[in-house]
């Protein structure tokens, strides 16, 4: 005797599910060997589908042993299982067991997709099947478009997609009339004739008369096992696998995203429900990190507009502010011992004082700063008409002043030159003699147009009624090391002051605290937009875990005819990535958008940058993994059986 093809003995199955363990098969030994044709008949109930799964490895026995080709299946891994189910084993199940979203051509197909067969190969052979079959003009129809005995023909060519030298076929029939019937069993008995080991289950005895060898099952036990017809026993060459282009895996990959998008586009308004997080997350990304970043730059550039090689020196002791007032010592006097510092190029007094200034019948409250000569050298602020005030003007009390844009704007008519004209501040009259250009905003947001400059001298005699300054600006020489200039300033007013009543401020730690606070708010906005994408990453899961309960059957379905855990974890996380990858694209498309339309409508400066893009979609993508993951292996980990078994 030849080592049997298949081999059982002594085997058991007990289920221990749902309360008392209930034993269904009992010392079944039974050994078939290649190019039979078996029915294994009994009642309902008998036990007949659990010995199948056991024989088609869905399932293993409680005791006892079963062997492959002398290969004992418990010491078999689980994908090998898988690889036995997909290569040597075609089941063909009572009710079809087809998948409802393929056609007749595609589902033939899939046990040759987990095989890694290439595309065109598979349709190509898929169809040649059917049309031996005899589907030939069904070959797009889905299975709701056909009957009963056709579906059940889809399934035979399913069986037969990788060669499936041993066809098991549980109840063929059990489900088509009788010439539906009559139809499959000439089917098997022609795959028989061409070497296909057929075993055969059902409890129709006229069924069972096809085969050759009859085995009677009861209440779990083997009652009797014949020959029942000595014809021809078929075949001795048993029917090999189909040739393959050697493209592994990539037909799992493709058919993934193939079955990923057809589940998105089949679920489209949950689909977009789901993605619906994701895009947001992504969008409030792009678009709030865009308008972060404008924000900052204005601010920025606002700073750096006023001069970056200039120190403030202020009143009152550093860090205590309420005191500055109080202070009177910033005098005249220092003026010319801070310009002898090394490094000091130019230095000037500031006072600002919010005074009212009229000309003509109109009054208008404005900025009044009393200030030095060299004023648009400091700040490089140059005048737009007319001359800036001289050193000489502030020696002799002039009472001269230049205007900013605003206050030209808003007192004189369009096209009338204001130098030359006389306006009133205080209760002084003073010539106007230039006009500054523009400036704009400062990083706080108030508008330094609005200001009018007059001879300090000039400003604390008429107007402020005080000889001491509120500050000193100093722009330091190109090249000089701001930190030493600074340093000796401090040690100069400390010994003229006598105490700490000043506080010098560069324009670097303007820019570093500008920027900070900036970051810490475009840093708040990612977070916002972070927490997003995770509430969204979780209505993914959510939603692919109810996709896996729904599908469970499709699973199975998929299991029992090859498909490893690992390809069923790959589909599902391909749908989970794919639903992000699609939510993080439209998301990076409505960020752009958002923020656009921020700017044209708020008119804020939106700048747009390449790493939150890259980074709000990475996160979408890999939220897609994580979050994907759990579902997809959860329907990794399904028992092939009770995955069958569900509706
Ligand atoms: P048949 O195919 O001969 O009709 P089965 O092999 O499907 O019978 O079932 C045999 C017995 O095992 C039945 O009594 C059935 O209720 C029981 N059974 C089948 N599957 C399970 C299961 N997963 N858990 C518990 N009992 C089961
Ligand atoms: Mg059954």
């Amino acid at each position: 005797m030849p080592t049997p093809l298949l081999e059982l003995v002594a085997v058991g199955r007990t289920y221990t599910s749902g309360g008392e363990p209930l034993t269904v098969l009992k010392e079944v030994s039974l050994s078939i060997q290649s190019g039979e044709f078996v029915a294994i008949m009994g009642a309902s109930g008998s036990g007949k589908s659990t010995l199948m799964n056991i024989i088609g490895c869905l399932d293993t026995p409680s005791v006892g042993a079963y062997s492959i080709r002398g290969v004992d299946v418990a010491s078999l891994s689980g994908d090998e299982l898988a690889a036995l189910r997909r290569d040597t084993f075609g089941f063909i199940f009572q009710r079809y067991n087809l998948m409802s979203d393929l056609d007749a051509v595609e589902n033939a197909e899939v046990p040759a997709v987990y095989r890694g067969m290439a595309k065109a190969q598979r349709a190509e052979r898929a169809s040649r099947l059917l049309q031996d079959l005899g589907l030939g003009d069904r070959l797009q129809h889905f299975p709701s478009q056909l009957s009963g005995g056709q579906q059940q023909r889809v399934s035979i060519a399913r069986a037969l997609m990788n060669g499936g030298p041993v066809i098991l076929a549980d109840e063929p029939t059990g489900a088509l009339d009788s010439q539906g019937g009559k139809e499959v069993m000439a089917i098997l008995g022609k795959l028989h004739g061409q070497g296909h080991t057929i075993i055969l289950v059902t409890h129709d005895s006229d069924i069972a008369s096809y085969a050759h060898r009859l085995i009677r099952i009861a209440d779990g036990r083997i009652t009797s096992d014949e020959q029942q017809r000595h014809g021809e026993p078929g075949s001795q060459t048993q029917p090999s696998p189909p040739n393959m282009d050697d493209k592994q895996g990539v037909a799992v990959i493709g058919e993934s995203l193939k079955m990923a998008l057809r589940s998105l586009v089949h679920n489209r308004l949950r689909t977009l429900l789901t993605m619906l997080g994701i895009i947001i997350g992504v969008a409030a990304v792009v678009a709030l990190m865009a308008i972060g970043n404008g924000a900052k730059q204005d601010v920025l550039e606002r700073i750096q507009a006023m001069g970056t090689d200039l120190l403030t020196i202020m009143r009152g002791p550093p860090a205590v502010r309420a005191s500055s007032n109080m202070v009177t010592s910033f005098l005249p006097e220092d003026l010319p011992s801070i310009r002898g510092v090394p490094g000091v190029a130019m230095a000037i007094p500031e006072t600002n004082v919010s005074s009212l200034l009229r000309f003509g019948d109109q009054d208008l409250t404005v900025t009044a700063v009393g200030t030095g000569d060299s004023f648009p050298g400091v700040h490089d602020w140059p005048p737009k008409s007319g001359v800036f005030f001289s050193a000489e003007h502030v020696a002799r009390y002039a009472q001269v002043v230049v205007l900013g844009q605003t206050v030209v704007k808003n007192l004189f008519p369009q096209n009338t030159d204001p130098v030359g004209q006389y306006v009133i501040i205080g209760s002084s009259p003073f010539l106007v003699i230039g006009v500054l250009s523009s400036k704009g905003l400062t990083p706080r947001g108030d508008d330094m147009d609005n200001a009018v400059w007059l001879p300090y001298t000039t400003a604390g005699a008429r107007i402020f009624g005080q000889r001491f300054f509120n500050d000193f600006v100093v722009r330091v020489t190109p090249g000089a090391d701001m930190t030493v200039v600074q340093a000796e300033l401090h040690t100069l007013l400390m010994k003229r002051h006598g105490k700490e009543d000043f506080n010098i401020r560069n324009m670097a730690d303007t820019i570093a605290t500008a920027n900070e606070t900036q970051n810490t708010l475009t840093y708040l906005l990612a977070a916002i937009a972070v927490i997003s994408l995770v509430v969204g990453g979780i209505g993914v899961m959510n939603i692919m875990l109810v996709s896996v309960t729904e599908r469970t059957r499709e699973i199975g379905i998929r299991m029992a005819i090859g498909a490893r855990g690992f390809d069923v974890l790959f589909q599902f996380l391909t749908e989970a990535v794919m639903v992000c990858f699609i939510g993080g694209l439209v998301g990076v498309v409505v960020g752009i958008g958002g923020g656009l339309a921020a700017s044209a409508v708020a008119g804020w400066r939106v700048i747009f940058t390449v790493a939150p893009v890259v980074l709000a979609f990475a996160c979408a993508f890999l939220t897609g993994i994580v979050f994907g993951y759990l579902p997809a292996r959860t329907a990794a980990q399904l028992d092939p059986i009770e995955a069958l078994a569900r509706d």
